[in-house]
């Protein structure tokens, strides 16, 4: 059996929280805590979750940006965690990022041109004296065209849709294997966001790319994503096909997410089966005891405050941390009939 793309084995991220210089610090972080997931050639995986989840530390630990606590990232079945900077250099190349926003990612000072040519320079992929034409052809592959006009303009002088695709061209020069792309339209008008997400989708396809999708837009992962991970405070709390995720989600926390997220039409919002999402994430520093999910969750029993919930499996790939995820979709409408009651 071929190894994954990309692997994450039980990575944990944890951060001192407080102290400063001088005093000892206050606790410790949990940001990301005992992750696993993986990632196939040519697959669009979503990692949602609500602000504070750990989606976007996963991402970074996966591009080296932070440094994992423990637990192991593989990159074609080979272990990158523990690699010499030097080393590390040949997988950096594989795996790229988008930023969410395309006016903090490029240089004020450094024309098109110039934030092109430093990756093609710094992999030393295409001679001094074809940087420019290599430039121009990106530019003309993610829809600024022909690229040779834009080359020597300032980020100034592109729209925010247009700042994005240049931060894509400058992903690409690299001919990269994996793109994690962080919440990479949500600072976008929604009429480019669908531009943005086409070209996406199109790259994919003449690239051979494989994306990391991290996005709390439930409405980007249906459209585009072929599977989804749903974060809770630091922990995989549901992974499947995004088609059956959505149809039967088997955690109450995706069940609240996709209860949470808009519907154009307000028939069949009103129709819709999800349970409500109520409160606040806990802290990171001291999550709950048994599943970090109970404080919030309508249909929390005893032993949710007492055992963490392990990572099941079911049909088709799916996996839930829930006591009673194999029940699903019965606390679904038990909880949804419970909140009519109320209301
Ligand atoms: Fe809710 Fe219990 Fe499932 Fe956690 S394990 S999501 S508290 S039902």
């Amino acid at each position: 059996m071929t190894a994954p793309l990309l692997e994450v084995r039980n990575l944990r991220v944890h951060f001192p929280a407080g102290g400063g210089w001088v005093h000892r610090p206050r606790g410790v972080v949990r940001a990301v805590d005992g992750v696993s997931l993986s990632l196939e050639e040519g697959e669009i995986l979503a990692l949602v979750g609500e602000s504070g989840c750990g989606k976007t530390t996963l991402g970074r630990a996966i591009l080296g940006l932070v440094a994992p606590t423990s637990g192991a990232i593989l990159f074609e079945g080979s272990e990158v965690t523990d690699l010499a900077p030097a080393e590390r250099r040949g997988y950096h190349r594989h795996v790229q990022m988008i930023f969410q926003d395309p006016f903090d990612s490029l240089n004020p000072r450094k024309t098109v041109l110039q934030t092109l040519a430093q990756p093609l320079r710094n992999h030393g992929l295409v001679p001094a004296r074809e940087q420019r034409a290599a430039a121009a052809e990106l530019l003309d592959h993610v829809g600024l065209s022909p690229g040779r006009a834009f080359l020597d303009r300032y980020p100034h002088q592109f729209s925010g849709g247009q700042r994005q695709r240049i931060c894509i061209a400058r992903a690409l020069a690299v001919r990269p294997r994996i793109i994690v792309a962080d919440e990479a339209v949500s600072a976008l008008d929604i009429s480019i966001r669908a531009q943005i997400l086409k070209l996406l989708r199109k790259l994919q396809e003449e690239f051979q790319l494989s994306y990391l999708f991290i996005t709390h837009d439930l409405g980007v992962v249906r459209s585009l994503c072929d599977r989804v991970a749903v974060m809770y405070l630091g922990r995989m709390v549901e992974e499947g096909a995004t088609d059956s995720i959505f149809t039967l989600p088997r955690h109450p926390y995706t069940s609240a997410l996709l209860a949470a997220s808009p519907m154009v039409d307000p028939e069949a919002a009103r129709r819709r089966t999800h349970i409500p999402l109520a409160g606040d994430v806990p802290s990171a520093m001291r999550p709950p005891p048994g599943c970090r999910f109970h404080p919030r969750c309508p249909i929390a029993a005893t032993i949710c405050r007492e055992a963490e919930p392990p990572l099941l499996a079911f049909e088709g790939g799916r996996r839930s941390a829930c006591h009673f995820a194999a029940e699903a979709p019965s606390w679904t409408l038990a909880a949804v009939a419970k909140r009519e009651d109320v209301a």
